[in-house]
């Protein structure tokens, strides 16, 4: 279970029903949980409650909620989970590119939203700490420092944009990753709209990382917005 002290998750969402509901499931799982109804109020808790994660919700009664995520990333690097009704593609990458880290749309399930709450804290609780530089899913290794990746204990050769495409992916393992995001962090901002690349290159990642390319398991594709490295 988790350790103490217990992590704070502040819940943004108009809906009383829905806040109640996922106060009740995140209390269970050891969580401490504070509400906020408006965004005007959901920026004065962050700010003073300093949560360790936040889910998010995009209708609110005073704004929307990209511009919460937008105005809270001017200060706060906090796991932001968007819960929201909207599932148009454009609005999911609306939401991820203000900042948010990942998205589920309504209805959910509690099990999957605890699931990503967990996923994105053990990322910002780990991606702090230097010291071990070997990276593992499934049977693959990546050894940081060293620059060697292997699988089943075979060393893989990769050339050095699939290399920085996968230390982007190793460094926000667990989020979804938009297409211009990927393009910005591997080949510069100057190949914004060349998204073929990024399909082009996962594709080489997957044939050279996953047990089957075309069922991949790790190096996974979030339809319409982009991708995410599944570590477990
Ligand atoms: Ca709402």
């Amino acid at each position: 279970m988790m350790s103490t002290p217990s992590p704070v998750a502040l819940i943004l969402e108009d809906e009383r029903e829905i806040r109640t509901f996922v106060r009740t499931s995140l209390e269970a799982e050891g969580w401490q949980v504070v509400e906020a109804g408006t965004v005007k109020q959901g920026l004065v808790e962050a700010g003073t409650r300093r949560p360790d994660l936040v889910i998010a919700d995009l209708g609110l009664p005073d704004g929307d909620g990209v511009d919460f995520i937008r105005q809270l990333r001017t200060w706060s690097g906090v796991p932001i989970i968007v819960l929201s009704a909207r599932s148009r593609e454009q609005e999911k990458v609306a939401a991820l590119d203000a900042g948010a880290d990942d998205y589920i749309s309504k209805p959910f399930g509690v099990a999957e939203l605890l699931a990503r709450m967990r996923a994105n804290l053990r990322r910002t609780r780990t991606g702090r700490t230097a010291g071990d530089s070997v990276f593992q899913f499934g049977d693959v290794e990546v050894d940081m420092s060293a620059r060697v990746v292997r699988k089943g204990g075979v060393e893989i050769h990769l050339t050095p944009i699939e290399y920085r495409l996968l230390g982007v992916l190793i460094g926000n393992a667990g989020r979804v990753l938009t297409h211009p995001y990927l393009l910005r962090e591997v080949w510069g901002p100057s190949h914004s709209q060349s998204t073929h690349y990024v399909r082009i290159y996962m594709g080489n990642l997957r044939h050279k990382l996953e047990d089957d390319p075309a069922q991949p398991k790790h190096i996974v594709t979030e339809t319409g917005v982009g991708y995410r490295l599944l570590v477990d």
